[in-house]
């Protein structure tokens, strides 16, 4: 049985976590040009026949780029649905180039610690 903690989306904390990193992400997800050169020095992307669901950009654009866009009124689903590209989809293994600079294992990580924070991330059973 999944013993994973169902508490309440807590929005307004959600908002208080992108205003601390507001700056950093409004440029990354501004300045990415959808190149796709990132997608090459990512193995999972190579390895799942270069499925573009496990290309960097679409990794960040859909995780933290989505909890942006809804200036973090995100509810549960949208969360779980977060989960799983910021944790199935990526392992975090930093090797991604950019080479207009966007640190996007950072972001998928921030992604991840929102997650967390409201009680959304992978379990054994996932
Ligand atoms: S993250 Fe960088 S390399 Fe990847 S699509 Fe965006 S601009 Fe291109
Ligand atoms: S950090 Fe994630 S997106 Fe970047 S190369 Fe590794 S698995 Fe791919």
């Amino acid at each position: 049985m999944n013993e994973q903690k169902i508490v309440e989306i807590d929005t307004v904390k959600i908002k208080k976590r992108l205003k601390q990193r507001k700056a950093k992400m409004k440029m990354s997800l501004s300045v990415c040009a959808r190149c796709t050169l990132c997608a090459d020095s990512c193995f999972l992307f190579n390895n799942n026949n270069k499925d573009p669901k496990y290309m960097p950009s679409y990794k960040f654009i859909n995780s933290i780029g989505r909890i942006y866009k809804r200036r973090g009124k995100v509810d549960r689903a949208a969360l779980e649905k977060i989960r799983e590209i910021v944790w199935k989809d990526c392992v975090l293994c930093t090797r991604c180039y950019c080479p207009f600079g966007i640190d996007i294992p950072d972001m998928i990580a921030f992604a991840r610690s929102i997650c967390r924070e409201q009680g959304v991330y992978p379990t054994f059973e996932d």
